[in-house]
């Protein structure tokens, strides 16, 4: 139900057939539906191959925080390529473009001091490079026997073999003989309060609760055993969930009790998101190990990172010379055109001081949309900065809402008519628009929003 909808949410235009295989689309529609085919961008709006003007409502894939036509990252792209196209960073070779870049990555997160920054081409090559170094590291440690991951219910940390079974979603693994075929991840809650609170607990309970889980899971599973936590500072893909009161903070003493290792997965959350330059600082989160991608580059070049601290570091330093190199690495790490790209995203960024810019308009976003909220078909509406989810059903999360079934991608459908495109999925609308959005520009999306809601009910 849920792939099915999402794929739906995008505007139907007629019969056709392609060669490419698209991802998370059916092999009907791919077969029997024309795609939406963008063909332009400008600022926080898309243009589609008949010329229909929409509101991007999710940024690309929460990632053209910049918008569709900021000339400097192109022009940063364009003198890149120029002068080198492609240098590799193998063998202590490499390029000034990625070593810069690594520098200024340090330098910019400020929760606790990371020490080294490996390139990646995507978020999911991120935390696939996370599971190695984490299992690199306890190997070098002499604690060969701690391997195991705990991730979260409605977790999505990528989809390559490796990270599709960290994510807690199903259609990410159904049909992929996931989750058995990696079976080195452990399951904990999901931290949504409105969905998952019993009645009459309060936020903090309810961290509480989540922390005494997990506690439990790792005693039950045997500390020695679990190698790391990996979390996204505020869910995107499974739904936007930011977390409860208190649930960092009941959590990070926990992992640091059985010396477990936290990757902080700020894939979506990073360069500003939620109103801080990394989700981390926004939670007094203080991680081991970090991921980011997206927003890096703003999405003009494909560009991951993991970030790691000193500790770490040390063990894959003294592993590495003891086995004769760090043996993992991707043509591409360290594009020189994506780094450069990145560099230039990262001066934006700082300029306009993007952190503080979210903040200021996060209150027209959260507040305006929350005006929705006494709608009959709206069971609840949550987010925070630029990250918002609006979830269609009953108002008491424990009662089925039959007539859900499809709501979503008519609701969906109806918001492109109107010239907003949102992601879809099942009864969840999830939006993250361009960081750059203007209050106006927020009035509006939020104005076509409403007016979709008012259609579907
Ligand atoms: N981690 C998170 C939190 C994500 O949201 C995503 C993608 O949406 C990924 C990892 C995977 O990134 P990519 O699609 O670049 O592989």
């Amino acid at each position: 139900k849920e792939s099915s909808t999402e794929e739906k949410g995008a505007p139907e235009q007629g019969p056709t057939g392609h060669s490419m295989l698209a991802p998370f689309t059916s092999g009907s529609q791919q077969t029997d539906l024309h795609p939406l085919v963008i063909t332009r961008s400008e600022g926080v709006y898309i243009y589609d191959n008949k010329g229909k003007k929409y509101l991007d409502a999710l940024a690309g894939l929460w990632c053209t925080a910049l918008g569709g036509n900021e000339k400097r990252l192109v022009e940063a792209a364009y003198k890149q390529l120029n002068a080198l196209p492609f240098y590799h960073s193998f063998w202590n070779r490499t390029t000034e473009p990625s070593l810069k870049l690594a520098d200024e990555l340090v330098d910019l997160f400020k929760p606790v001091k990371m020490a080294k920054v490996f390139f990646t081409n995507s978020g999911s090559e991120a935390n696939d490079t996370q599971v190695k170094l984490v299992w690199y590291y306890n190997n070098h440690r002499g604690k060969p026997e701690k391997k195991k991951f705990i991730a979260r219910e409605k977790a999505y940390h990528g989809s390559t073999l490796v990270t599709a079974s960290l994510s807690g979603l199903a259609n990410l693994q159904k049909g992929f003989d996931l989750p058995d075929a990696f079976p080195y991840v452990l399951r904990t809650d999901c931290p949504h309060y409105w969905r998952n609170h019993l009645p009459g607990e309060s936020e903090e309970d309810f961290a509480t609760r989540l922390a005494d889980n997990l506690e439990k899971l790792i005693l039950k599973e045997d500390p020695n055993t679990i190698a790391a936590f990996i979390a996204e500072p505020v869910m995107g893909a499974g739904g936007v969930m930011p977390p409860p009161a208190t649930y960092w903070d009941k959590i990070q003493p926990i992992l640091k009790k059985y010396d477990i290792l936290l990757i902080a997965d700020e894939v979506v959350c990073a360069f500003g998101r939620l109103g801080t330059m990394f989700g981390c600082e926004k939670y007094n989160i203080q991680p081991d190990l970090v991921s980011i991608a997206k927003a890096l580059t703003s999405a003009y070049a494909p560009l991951g990172a993991v970030m790691v601290n000193q500790k770490v570091w040390d063990e894959v330093s003294a592993f590495s010379d003891k086995l004769g190199q760090f043996g993992h690495g991707f043509t591409y790490s360290g594009h020189p055109v994506s780094c450069a790209v990145a560099l230039e995203a990262i001066k934006i960024y700082k300029e306009k001081k993007i952190d503080e810019y979210v903040a200021s308009v996060a209150p027209t976003f959260q507040d305006g949309m929350r005006t929705l909220k006494d709608s009959p078909i709206i069971a609840e509406i949550r987010g925070t900065g630029l990250i918002m989810a609006v979830e269609f059903g009953d108002k008491d999360p424990k009662k089925p809402f039959p007539a859900s079934w499809g709501i979503g991608s008519y609701f969906g459908a109806e918001c492109a008519k109107l010239g907003l495109l949102v992601r879809v999925s099942g009864d969840i609308i999830m939006m993250s628009p361009t960081l750059i959005i203007t209050t106006d520009e927020l009035k509006d999306f939020i104005r076509m929003f409403g007016e979709a809601v008012k259609i579907t009910e």
